[in-house]
């Protein structure tokens, strides 16, 4: 069985408890759009944490189990260092997240991780499921793919009440279409596409998930993917497997030097 230390037992209940909590907690992000998490192995209510799974998986090389938390932490920090890696995967999250188009088009690209997505092909789209940014961004001068400071308030508004328009004279035309009994999947061709908000499931092993997590909680990854990342990291994995995440930090840390 995998077990944490006796020194350790009370603080893994206390672990054990909250990371219990995790299991459908829901976090806003943007507008609209939302995370949930809906499911994780190791389960929360089983009393094994994702620490625990990792050390248990690690020492198997010799058939061992914990040596006590301190023994466990430096193990954890050692992996993590060395990049042994597979210990890692054995700890996997199931996430339902509703998130803009303009957001997906860059998560799906993280081929690791398994998808499901809402599909437009099967139902007709909400027409309040679009997302209205809170500010627009200008563009970077020197990094041709990222965005710096913002729009004055008086333009920005403008801008906002020209993307409503859009989006509303785009839902309008699809509703025509369906209306003239256009497919579903085409008749999407109006909609103000990177704007929609889609609902999916997300569900991925924690080493490809910290790999996400790196790349899109990164200054240079766009805001609107960092949001979710950020709070997939602070709201769930982290309370999730903390020693896991101290490691991972202590080692990013010393990356960016
Ligand atoms: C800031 C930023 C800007 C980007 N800009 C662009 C862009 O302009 N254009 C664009 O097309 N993409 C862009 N991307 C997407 C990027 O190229 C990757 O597709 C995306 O970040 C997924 O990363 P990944 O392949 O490491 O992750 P995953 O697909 O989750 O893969 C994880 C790891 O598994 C291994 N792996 C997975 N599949 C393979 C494979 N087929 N062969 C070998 N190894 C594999 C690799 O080690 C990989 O790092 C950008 C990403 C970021 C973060």
């Amino acid at each position: 069985m995998v077990q944490g230390s006796v020194s350790g037992a009370k603080s893994e209940a206390i672990l054990s408890q909250s990371a219990q909590a995790l299991i459908g907690k829901h976090v806003s992000a943007l507008d609209r759009g939302w995370i949930e998490l809906i499911d994780a192995m190791p389960h929360p209510a089983s009393g094994v944490t994702a620490d625990n799974v990792v050390v248990a998986s690690a020492r198997v090389s010799f058939l061992g189990e914990s040596k006590g938390a301190e023994a466990d932490r430096k193990l954890i920090h050692y992996l993590m260092q060395h990049e042994h890696h597979t210990p890692f995967e054995h700890i996997v999250l199931t996430f339902r997240l509703k998130a803009p188009l303009v957001t997906w088009w860059q998560w799906v690209r993280h081929r690791t991780a398994s998808y499901n997505l809402m599909s437009g092909r099967y139902i007709e789209l909400p027409e309040d499921e679009y997302y209205i940014p809170t500010e627009w961004r200008l563009q970077a001068r020197r990094n041709k793919q990222g965005s710096e400071g913002a729009l004055d308030s008086e333009a920005a508004q403008r801008l906002t009440e020209r993307l409503l328009e859009h989006v509303e004279r785009g839902h309008q035309l699809y509703k025509e279409a369906l209306a003239q009994g256009v497919a579903r999947e085409q008749a999407r061709l109006f909609l103000a596409g990177f704007s929609v908000y889609y609902t999916g499931y997300v569900t991925q092993n924690l080493r490809n998930l910290l790999h996400f997590l790196r790349l899109r909680t990164a200054p240079d990854a766009q805001h609107e993917i960092r949001v979710y990342a950020r709070a997939i990291y602070e709201e769930f994995v982290k309370p999730f497997a903390p020693v896991i995440c101290e490691a991972w930090e202590a080692l990013h840390a010393e990356s960016s030097d």
